[in-house]
């Protein structure tokens, strides 16, 4: 098992959870039909798909996956940007490996690159790139720039791509493939469950002197902050550092039927941005108005160590909840539409 203590967080546009695969772990813990594909030879990839980074080029294993990289001054924990894939090891084209693994390590994949440098939209350039446009969901009716009150990003439509890809493979018979692909669209339904991938921005973190440029910057503050402090606790729940608390609240045990899935994503925008005004109020409160600046503000080690007491703490943990119990439901709900549609009769 891979354990990254601390890395350091990449210059920009992250945009994502910073541990899909520790909150994928979590999620998928009571679907125990998982365990009928424990021995699934992995195979190399057979597949067209232009739609990504002509340089994105498909990785099985990581070397460095114990590597540990003390950053003190920079973000707590992550980064997306610098090639690091923390806590995965992988297996090797030829190998053995398990559905529940491949679903875990691979829930990360999107972040890997894929999705940067594209031009896709002209919203884009408000969504921190293409990775952000592919990896967000505003919702209509939420007040976002520049398409005022029509849906902006794409996830629910990523999050289907790969789910009619993971068709094709399991028809036939490339479960590793079928498995892989599943485990991208987690990746999209879990950056939805992240109330900072469905609303844009707050009134609270608009800055006047600098409406644009401050305001984009602040926003990212806080945004990394969010994902940076959410993804450390996990990791120390995970290390058995500190009680289990978000990683437990992402179990879930009752699916609701979905019909599809870039429905399943848009319900789940929907209902995210139905409480992000929360979010956003006791981010503001638990990491300091510090953060409301036109510079990068990283929350540091330190920061975080410091807010184990903090007053806010609870009321901040409460958001958190809600959203984790949502990415669990959503995570749950996908996988057993996916196992009615492509897994019934399997075998
Ligand atoms: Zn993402």
């Amino acid at each position: 098992m891979c354990y990254t203590i601390a890395l350091t967080f990449g210059t920009n546009n992250a945009w994502a959870w910073v541990r899909h695969n520790l909150m994928t772990k979590s999620a998928l813990e009571g679907i125990s039909w998982l365990d009928d594909y424990d021995q699934i030879t992995v195979t190399p990839y057979s597949y067209r798909d232009d739609s990504l980074n002509p340089n994105f080029k498909v990785v099985y294993t990581n070397p460095d996956c114990g590597q540990i990289s003390p950053a003190p001054e920079t973000f707590v924990y992550y980064t997306l940007n610098s090639g690091e894939k923390a806590g995965f090891e992988g297996a090797g084209t030829g190998r053995k490996t398990t559905a529940r693994q491949i679903l875990i390590d691979y829930s990360d994949e999107p972040d890997w690159a894929m999705d940067k440098e594209l031009e896709l939209s002209k919203a884009q350039i408000l969504m921190a790139g293409s990775q952000g446009y592919r990896h967000m969901y505003y919702p209509a009716w939420d007040w976002h720039l520049p398409w005022l009150f029509l849906p902006q990003g794409v996830a629910p439509q990523r999050a289907e791509h790969f789910y009619e890809l993971a068709k094709q493979a399991i028809s036939k018979g490339d479960l590793y493939w079928g498995f892989r692909f599943l485990a991208r669209v987690i990746h999209y339904i879990e950056d939805l469950g992240q109330p900072y991938h469905t609303t844009q921005t707050s009134l609270r973190f608009i800055i006047p002197t600098s409406p644009i440029a401050g305001t984009t910057q602040t926003t990212k503050n806080y945004h990394f902050a969010y994902e940076s402090y959410v993804g450390y606790r996990m990791q120390q729940e995970v290390a058995g550092l500190i009680p289990a608390d978000y990683t437990t609240t992402l179990k879930q045990t009752l699916a609701i039927k979905v019909n599809s899935t870039a429905e399943l994503l848009k319900i789940m925008a929907r209902a995210n941005n139905k409480h992000t005004s929360d979010t956003f109020r006791t981010s503001v409160n638990l990491f300091g108005t510090e953060l409301r600046s036109k510079q990068k503000v990283p929350l540091t080690q330190t920061k975080v160590d410091a807010m184990m007491d903090h007053p806010a703490r609870d009321e901040f943990d409460r958001t958190v909840h809600q959203t984790l119990q949502l990415t669990g439901v959503g995570v749950l709900d996908f996988m057993e539409y996916a196992r009615q549609e492509l897994f019934n009769g399997y075998n």
